[in-house]
């Protein structure tokens, strides 16, 4: 996930020599990644995760929601931005799970309406270190802002790394 955009993205946001400076510190196997990944490729989600942590490391929190959102703009398609643009945020909902696994191998997203502004999105499978709930978040309030929701605000009540057995969000949402 995401191999592909790493240098476009940093060489675009900090210069090349500075990125390929930062590039020298990641581990070997992922920087091998980084410059030979095709797009279609599937790998382990933790390493993608190690990489997003050397990211916010490096460049800060800004830096990287600024990757993690670029990295979402870049894996949602032309046809899925246009099907969301139109569509209403609960009908989204009802499709998250599906959009989920265009862009995962595994995990399944369950999202329960549970008022007119309002859903209940629980992630199941899905164990791949705290990092990946952040970027679950993220993921799903862009989504949401890409259909016709003005606003999102999200909670999240269980986490798997809280001892939880999945991750859980409140999410509302003003049309
Ligand atoms: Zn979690």
């Amino acid at each position: 996930m995401g191999y592909t955009v790493v240098r476009p993205w940093g060489y675009n946001r900090y210069g090349e020599d500075r990125f390929n400076k930062f590039l020298k510190t990641v581990p070997e196997k992922l920087r091998r990644r980084i410059y030979e990944a095709q797009p279609k490729d599937w790998y382990p989600a933790k390493d993608a995760y190690t990489l997003l942590d050397l990211i916010r490391a490096e460049f800060g929190q800004e830096g990287f929601e600024d990757y993690v959102h670029y990295l979402f703009t870049e894996s949602v398609s032309g046809f899925m931005r246009g099907l969301a643009s139109f569509i209403n945020p609960e009908s989204l909902s009802k499709r998250t799970n599906a959009m989920w696994l265009r862009i995962h191998s595994h995990g399944r997203v369950e999202p329960v309406i549970t008022g007119k502004n309002s859903v209940q999105y629980t992630l199941y499978d899905w164990e791949a270190g705290r990092v990946s709930c952040e970027l679950f978040e993220i993921w799903l309030c862009e989504l949401l802002l890409m259909s016709r929701a003005k606003s999102v605000e999200i909670q999240k009540t269980h986490c798997v790394h809280d001892g939880h057995p999945f991750c859980r969000w409140d999410v509302r949402f003003t049309t």
